[in-house]
């Protein structure tokens, strides 16, 4: 260990995720097990510039590893961009003494890293979004869990669609990348699914619908991400082309909140850890990453690379499956 490593801290910033908490455990308890003082800062970088550190015991992180959320809370602040707010945050960390921090986010949060970097800091990333948005890594910590519950909501929908012999438009979180509706729409069996990634067709969902309708089938789930299309408008358009009585349900915040999955535990768990290892041997501007199953690292640039491909095959397959 490179004997200037004496403190290191980490903070949860950008959107919360779930498995935020095990990752905030994971990096407490690993770095006093290795004899470091941990601080927790409060509010992301909003926190980290205006000073509202803890010191974290083993006991500040007791009883969080299966809750959804973050107990550091989290923020954005357009600060953090300015070369005064970095400066502010960089010097908050030199007057503890600490010269490692953890960054829990996405990539506008690693980006404030980087920036930190610049003066001096040794920083490493976690990726923590649902939207599994981020370059380098197969998995974001809360991906796993969004799905899971996009999945549920589904089949609870199912249950009302099919009594009532409707068709439902799920929005689900996704502006960019359609890898929640896309996963979720494939574990549910969606009808159709619509992602930003690939343009939809109109008539192609009206086909789809009839075929189903003239087998028998009573009802259907559109599975579609936010940024794919305005579902309340796709909504009268398909009641105004196909006659077939359609309902939306914009499942919102709620895709974001619950207990993290067993993956999403695992994951942060392990990313955690890695992020103090990365710093204990004097390691700096890398980020956490899932690749081929295991908790690995890459370069934190590695998150700015154009995004992952969509995963156009399961795509495919998904619309072969919906026949
Ligand atoms: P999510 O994917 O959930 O939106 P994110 O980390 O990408 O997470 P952002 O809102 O982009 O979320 O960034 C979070 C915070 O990181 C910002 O509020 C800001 O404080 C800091 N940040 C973002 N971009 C930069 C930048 N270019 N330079 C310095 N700090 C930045």
């Amino acid at each position: 260990m490179p004997d200037t490593l004496n403190s290191i801290a980490v903070l949860t910033s950008g959107g919360d995720a779930p498995g935020m908490n095990a990752a905030i455990r994971a990096v407490v308890r690993k770095g006093i097990f290795h004899n470091l003082k941990v601080y927790g800062i409060k509010r992301g970088y909003e926190g980290l510039i205006h000073g509202e550190f803890r010191e974290m015991s083993l006991g500040s992180v007791a009883d969080i590893v299966h809750r959804g959320g973050t107990v550091l809370m989290t923020a954005r602040t357009e600060e953090m961009k300015t070369p005064e707010g970095q400066q502010k945050a960089r010097e908050q960390l030199k007057m503890r003494g600490i010269d490692g921090l953890i960054v829990i986010g996405g990539d506008g949060s690693f980006r404030g890293a980087l920036a930190l970097s610049a003066q001096g800091v040794k920083v490493i990333g976690i990726p923590g979004t649902i939207d599994n948005d981020i370059a380098g890594t197969d998995l974001t910590i809360g991906f796993d869990t969004a799905v899971n519950t996009v999945v549920d909501a589904v089949s609870k929908i199912r249950d009302t669609a099919t009594s009532h012999e409707r068709t439902f438009i799920v929005e689900v979180m996704g502006r960019n990348c359609g890898s929640i509706a896309l996963q979720a729409g494939v574990a549910c069996g969606a009808e159709s699914i619509l992602v930003p990634e690939i343009p939809f067709d109109l008539e192609d969902i009206i086909l789809k619908l009839r075929r189903g309708h003239r087998r028998g089938k009573n009802h259907s789930i559109i599975l579609a991400a936010e940024g794919a299309a305005s579902a309340y408008k796709l909504a009268e358009e398909l009641h105004a082309h196909s006659g077939f009585d359609t309902r939306v349900t914009i499942l919102g915040h709620l895709q974001r909140g619950g207990n993290p999955s067993a993956l999403d535990g695992v994951i942060a768990s392990a990313m955690g850890g890695k992020a103090v290892e990365l710093l204990l041997a004097g390691k700096s501007e890398m980020m956490t990453a899932y690749v081929n199953q295991e908790v690995t690292e890459v370069p934190l640039n590695a998150a700015f690379a154009p995004k992952r491909p969509f995963n156009r095959k399961l795509y495919e397959l998904a619309q072969e499956l919906a026949i």
